[in-house]
Order: structure tokens, then C-alpha cells, then sequence
């Protein structure tokens, strides 16, 4: 996925929202509803663990860089953690710990036996090369080594990290441990115990999710118009899945802005043209804005970039009927209340883009049993986990009269709390 770069008034008021504090006032808010007691939320307010690592690496110009790094594990109550590592320079503390949350709120929604992690190293891969990317992935390994494991906490790709820096990472757990181990880390080549369908499996999800909505609001993906905002590897994926689905994909974007064309545009060439970070609009003129995109006239719009993009200053002029969360938290608080209120149909992220970690867990299921499925196989194991969990959390929005994102924060939260009681920590 690419980092925005949003226009400097759109990144101050970005800059001002803190999502550490938005996932916790929404948990708080969930675990309040199911009638758990407030020592629950003290609990699960914060990573159980959190370690901070430095990595010497030797560039390639000969000079070392120290390079700093984070590991969250959100709660292990359920299994060991689990979640993806992202390389990008915006990395915070504060994020990787909300990341760990959403990880945790993922795993409950799609019934995984895992806990929620996140790592983040504080880097830029855009301008890195190969041999000093090598260096830092098998420096973090090195650095967490004594906190991870298959058993323990089990790492994944994130933004801008790929197949390859999981290869790596895995070599590097195999050679500290003294054998091979491919269970410590999912999102792998095949050739190394990766699992088929994984590296399109957010995408898939997303779809999943599409298709669900759609259907409660009466419209036809094909011939649908939608907006996807970013084109790194959930929203190239999704875009193409759409317009083969016979979507009209109207808009996409990059970091670097977007483009739009009423009569759809045409993805295959877009694909075609994308770099391995998902830049693609730097080839053309006549681009538009981020912002500007978010609010095309559309059926279904997908956030599929970074963190804090609809808020409260344009919730009110978003058009689609449906808004379904591809990216980690790219709707504020306010926002999903103004989109609730105007009968805005929003599927929110800890459900639209756990497809990822789901497939993950079928990665990790075949590494342990040392038996492969096929890509028929995936596909039909992802759909059916991925539809019960949408019915799931729809309900309960019905049932219980709250908002989809409160909805899928109290399926999220509900194992994982229990597990805590039944383990006689709170
Ligand atoms: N990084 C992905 C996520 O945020 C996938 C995590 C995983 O596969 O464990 O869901």
C-alpha cells in the first residue's frame, strides 16, 4: 500500500487524530455493551507487551544507519499473537500499538485462535536497495527473536513489506532456531511453505464484503460504480477483481493523487503501468486530488490506503451507499457517525480487510500439519469464514442498534475477553 500524501491543511488536521485513543474508545465502548466489568478494559487497553529494537545496518555507501523498530502483542489469551510488520517512515509507537488492537479485533471477528500483533520499522523501502532491505528484515529478527516464534507471536506482510522480506525474515528465524521453520511466518513464496491465495487474499476479502453489502442494499456489483482510494496491494487486487466482476471502477488513486474517468477506467492497463509500491498516477496529467477523489459520485467507495482519510469535514459530502474499509482506520470516530446517520451502509476495516490474516492462519495451519491445500480450496474456506463473519457483525448492528464498527468492536472483543476470564486474569 502507498503512503498519502495529502495537501498540508488535509495532513495537519490528519496529524491531529490520535488512533490509539479512537480504538480504545470504541473498545471501551464495546466491552461496556457486552457487560464486561472496566478491569477488562484496563487489560486490554494496551499491547500486553511492547518491545522497541535498534538495527545497525550497513548501507550500501559504506556508512551504518540504526534503524528503529517496534513489536506489539496486543493479548494472548486466545493464542499467540499475530500480524503483519510494515516498513514506512510514518511509523509510530502509538500506531503499532493500535495496529496490535485491530490484529486482536480481526482474529475475534473471523474466529482465528490468535491474539492481535504488530511490528513497524521506521524506514523508507522506496529509496532502500535490495541488499540493504535484506539487512534490516534479518536485523528485526535478530532484534525480537526472544518474543516471537510459531507458538509464540507469528509476523506477516504489511505496508511495503512483501514475500520476499518474509523469506528472509524466515531464513533468519530457521538459522537462530537451527531448523527449518516456516510456521514462524506467513505471507511467504510458495516455494518456502507460503500459501496460495495469500498474496490476494485482503483483496478477496474485500470483495467478499462488497458482494454482502451489496446485496443488503439492493445493488448489482456489476455495473456498480466504485472508488478505490489506493493502489498498493489490497487496492490493485480489489480494483481488478471489481472490473472483472463487471464493476465500473470509476476512480483510483496512489500517493500522488488520482484519476477518474465517469465511463470507467481501464485497469488492466493501469495495472500494467503500476510500480512494485503502487505508483501509477505519476504518468499522467490531468490527475486529481485524494480528498477530491473520496468524493466522486460512486456507489460503493474503498478506502484502501492509510489511516484518517474520511473525517468529519467530508463525511457529509461522501456519495457512495456503501463505504467499505479496505486500509487500517480510514475513517475517524466522527466520521462513522455522520456516515451511520445518513444511512450509509460502512464495513468497517477490522472486518473488510481480515481476509489477509485469514488466509494467514490457513498458511500457518498447513505449515504445522505439513500439508498443502489448493487454491480452490482457500478461496472456499476464506468465503464461507468471511460471510459468517459479515451476517455475524450486520446483526448484531440490527439487533443491538449500533453502528456497524461498534457492531464488529463487540464481535471482535467478545472470545478474546472471555478467554481472559477463563484464564482467571481479570
Ligand atoms: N498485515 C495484515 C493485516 O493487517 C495481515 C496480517 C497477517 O497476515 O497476519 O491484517
Amino acid at each position: 500500500m502507498v503512503a498519502d500524501k495529502p495537501a498540508d491543511s488535509a495532513k495537519e488536521a490528519i496529524d491531529k487524530l490520535d488512533v490509539l485513543n479512537s480504538t480504545r474508545t470504541v473498545v471501551k465502548n464495546a466491552l461496556e455493551k457486552l457487560g464486561y466489568p472496566d478491569e477488562v478494559f484496563e487489560l486490554l487497553k494496551e499491547p500486553i507487551r511492547m518491545m522497541t529494537v535498534r538495527m545497525p545496518v550497513r548501507m550500501d555507501d559504506g556508512s551504518i544507519k540504526v534503524f528503529t523498530g517496534y513489536r506489539a502483542q496486543h493479548n494472548d489469551a486466545v493464542g499467540p499473537t499475530k500480524g503483519g510488520v510494515r516498513f514506512h517512515p510514518d511509523v509510530t509507537e502509538k500506531e503499532v500499538k493500535a495496529l496490535s488492537i485491530w490484529m486482536s479485533l480481526k482474529a475475534g471477528i473471523m474466529d482465528l485462535p490468535y491474539g492481535g500483533g504488530k511490528g513497524g520499522i521506521i524506514c523508507d523501502p522506496r529509496e532502500m536497495s535490495f541488499r540493504e532491505l535484506e539487512g534490516i528484515s534479518r536485523g528485526y529478527v535478530r532484534a525480537i527473536s526472544q518474543i516471537v516464534g510459531p507458538n509464540k507471536d507469528i509476523p506477516a506482510p504489511d505496508v511495503f513489506t512483501n514475500s520476499q522480506i518474509m523469506a528472509w525474515m524466515m531464513d533468519e528465524y530457521s538459522r537462530i532456531d537451527e531448523f527449518n521453520n516456516p510456521g514462524f511466518i506467513t505471507g511467504k513464496p510458495i516455494v518456502l511453505g507460503g500459501s496460495h491465495g495469500r498474496e490476494t487474499a485482503t483483496a478477496k476479502g474485500v470483495t467478499i464484503c462488497i458482494d454482502e453489502a451489496a446485496r443488503k442494499k439492493g445493488i448489482d456489483v456489476k455495473g456498480a460504480r466504485v472508488v478505490v482510494q489506493g493502489f498498493g496491494n489490497a487496492g490493485s487486487f480489489l480494483a481488478k477483481f471489481l472490473h472483472d466482476a463487471g464493476a465500473k471502477v470509476v476512480g483510483i488513486s496512489d500517493a500522488y493523487g488520482g484519476l477518474h474517468d465517469s465511463e470507467g477506467l481501464d485497469i488492466d492497463y493501469l495495472l500494467d503501468r503500476r510500480d512494485s509500491f503502487g505508483t501509477v498516477t505519476k504518468l499522467f496529467n490531468n490527475t486529481i486530488s485524494n480528498q477530491d477523489l473520496l468524493e466522486l459520485d460512486c456507489d460503493i467507495l474503498v478506502p484502501a490506503a492509510v489511516e484518517n482519510q474520511i473525517r468529519e469535514e467530508n463525511a457529509h459530502k461522501i456519495k457512495a451507499s456503501i463505504v467499505v474499509e479496505a486500509a487500517n482506520g480510514p475513517t475517524t470516530l466522527d466520521a462513522t457517525r455522520i456516515l451511520s446517520e445518513r444511512g450509509i451502509l460502512l464495513v468497517p476495516d477490522v472486518l473488510a480487510s481480515a481476509g489477509g490474516v485469514t488466509v494467514s492462519y490457513f498458511e500457518w495451519v498447513q505449515n504445522n500439519q505439513g500439508y498443502y491445500w489448493e487454491e480452490e480450496e482457500i478461496q472456499e474456506k476464506l468465503k464461507k469464514i468471511m460471510v459468517k463473519a459479515f451476517n455475524n457483525i450486520y446483526n448484531t448492528a440490527e439487533t443491538r442498534r449500533v453502528d456497524m464498527r461498534l457492531a464488529a468492536y463487540m464481535v471482535g472483543v467478545r472470545k478474546m475477553a472471555e478467554a481472559a476470564r477463563f484464564r482467571g486474569w481479570v
